[in-house]
Order: C-alpha cells, then structure tokens, then sequence
C-alpha cells in the first residue's frame, strides 16, 4: 500500500480521489432513494388506513361512492404511483365527494324536520325558479340540460341494484296513480290527447329498422307478461278483450244501421248495379218487346235500369246494346289487372278511349 501511494503522482492520486468521491455518492443517494421511496409508500398506506378507520360516516360513504366510481383492487400502490397532478386531482374529488356527501346529509336532516306547510312552500320556490330558467334558455341550452339529464339517468340506473330499482318503479307506479286519481276528467281527456299526439308523431319519424325493434320489444313484452301472470289476471284479460270486440261490433253494427241504403240492386237486362230508387218494376209484354229471353220472358215482373225500362216500353224492336245476351261481356278479368290494387283498378276503370275521326280538306281545314 505504501508503495503504491509512494509510486503514484499526485495528479494520480487527485483523480482517484475523485473518482472515489463520486462512487461514494452515487452510492449514498441511491441508498437515500431506495429508503425515500419506502418511507413514502409508508406514510402513504399508513394515511390512507388512517383515513379508512375514521368514525365519520360521512367520510366513509364518500369513499364508498369514490369506489364506486373509479374501482382499484389495489389503491395505496396506485397512490404510490400516482403523479402529483393526479394525486391533486384524486384530493379534490375526494373534497368534492366528502362536500357533497355533507350536502346531502344536511339536505335530508332539514326536510325530515320541516313542516308540510314549509315543504309545500319550498316545492312551490322550487317549481317557481325551475319554470323560470327553462323559460330564459336557448334551444341549445335546452339540449344541452335534455342531454346531461339522460346521461345521469343511465348512469345511475345502469348502476342500481335490483332492489333499488324494484324500490324505484314502485314510488313510480304509486305517483302515478295517485296524480291519475287526482285529476279531473277534462285534464285526462288532455293528457291521452298529448300521449296520443306524441305516439303518432315518434311512430311517424322512426325508421324501418325502429319499427321493427320496438314490434319485437312489444312481441316480447306480450309474452313475458303473458307467462307470468295467474289464471285469475288471464280471465280479467280475456274479459276485457271480449268487451273491446263487443264495442267494436255494436260500432260496425251502429253504421250499417245508419247507412241502410246499398247499391245493390240489379238489373235484369244490362246487369248493372244500381241504388233502390234507380230502377223500376217492369211486366214482361212479348208483344212490346219481342227480343227478351226466354228466361226473362217468362219471368215477371222484371226490375229494370231507367235505360232499360225506357227501352224495352218504345217501339224499338231490337235489345238494348248493354243487354247481357247481347254478348258485350268482355269475359274474365286479366290476372294482370286482378293483382293491382283497388285504387290502381279504379284508375284504369275511369279510362274511357275515344277516337275522333276528322277530315281535313284543302290546306288542313276543318270544313270546306
Ligand atoms: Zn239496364
């Protein structure tokens, strides 16, 4: 060693020296470091078990909903590795969680105490401002609250127990019949009017693949509660059904009554069909009109068109040209004009062709 230390220059010397130096403390911080970060990842555990045993309630159900919101199997090593921004941002959600909670603890204390005059006051101010502002906003505004409405409402039902949502459709069965039980007969008249306007206008705007989906939501719906219910519910089903059928026939049955009078009267030489007060009782004369049938010869009295009638009482001594034997039945209908729709037949049975022959002498005159 001492040979050594005796050889080397002190330039030598200085440089290992520094070099040494260096180690040293490469050493020492990295030491530090390690026992830093333990210590940290410590005090960090150690708070957060702190925080999780203290008696507040409050506290302790913001932390329930914080786990709720943001699920970590293992929250101190993720503090541990949480930036400082972050951590930030987790303390003040926390604030916000734990304000909120009071809030709402608050809330609920004061109303328990109220009386239901200063409840009903208070819903009234509510209802006031609420009618308020949404009559001061914007369309957009408008959408904007619509929207934010319908995020917290899947939010919070994609999350509710069944239980809880049981306990929810119950309240809201509840309100409402009790709200339906209140109104008067004017304000339900109103009410199925808007249900029934607002039905027809969504069922207007929705697309096929809509309609198709909400047939096969209601297809099941039918039979999921069709499965379920007792035999005592079926029958008052069935009862109801029968009813409505009832009410429909005593309708249909209410019109025919009414509109008594049908064009369903034939006649016997052109076969045309014609209203009671178009045609009129003839009696046969084979001396007046020699050209009957013997089928309508025999018969008698006949009922008869007006055009018929007045033909077969002249001294014509031909048939009528409409006359059935008179072989103007263009036969069987065409399978291409059976197929279309009444309206479309109708169209093609107002068609009536004509031609008109016109002539034409010198230089494209009419007459001449
Ligand atoms: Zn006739």
């Amino acid at each position: 060693m001492k040979n050594k230390q005796r050889k080397e220059t002190a330039t030598k010397r200085m440089r290992r020296l520094e070099k040494e130096k260096i180690k040293r403390q490469e050493k020492l911080s990295n030491a530090h470091e390690g026992a830093r970060r333990i210590r940290l990842e410590k005090k960090v555990f150690i708070n957060l078990l702190q925080e999780q045993l203290k008696p507040q309630q409050n506290v302790k159900l913001a932390k329930k909903r914080i786990a709720i919101l943001n699920p970590c199997p293992e929250p101190w090593k993720s503090k541990a590795m949480e930036t400082s921004a972050e951590r930030e941002v987790r303390l003040e959600n926390d604030q916000r969680e734990v304000r909120l909670e009071n809030d709402r603890h608050f809330k609920s204390t004061s109303r328990a105490m109220e009386t239901s005059a200063e409840r009903e006051a208070r819903l009234e101010h509510d209802r006031h401002s609420k009618s308020t502002s949404r009559a001061k906003e914007t369309s957009a505004e408008r959408e904007v609250r619509l929207e934010n409405d319908r995020h917290f409402k899947s939010t919070s039902r994609a999350m509710e127990t069944s239980a809880e949502r049981e306990a929810r459709l119950e309240h809201d069965r509840h309100s409402k019949s009790t709200s339906r039980a209140k109104e008067t007969s004017a304000e339900r008249e109103a009410r199925l009017e808007h249900d029934r306007n607002f039905k027809s206008t969504s069922r207007a705007m929705e697309t096929s693949a809509e309609h198709k989906s909400r047939l096969e939501n209601d297809r099941h719906f039918k039979s999921k509660s069709r499965a379920i219910e007792t035999a005592a519910g079926r029958k008052i089903r069935l009862e109801k059904d029968r009813l409505r059928i009832l009410k429909g026939n005593a309708d249909i049955s209410t019109v025919t009554n009414t509109i008594n009078t049908y064009c369903d009267s034939i006649c016997e030489i052109c076969t045309k069909k014609t209203y009671p007060n178009q045609v009129t009782t003839y009696r046969v004369s084979t001396s007046k009109a020699p050209y009957l049938p013997a089928e309508l010869a025999q018969k008698t009295p006949l009922l008869l068109c007006h055009r018929c009638n007045k033909h077969v009482n002249s001294s014509k001594q031909t048939p009528p040209s409409k006359a059935y034997w008179n072989s103007l039945d263009p036969g069987a209908i065409p399978e291409v004009i059976l197929q279309l729709f009444q309206p479309e037949q109708r169209l093609l049975s107002r068609i009536i062709p004509f031609v008109k022959i016109v002539r034409y002498s010198g230089r494209f005159e009419q007459y001449g």
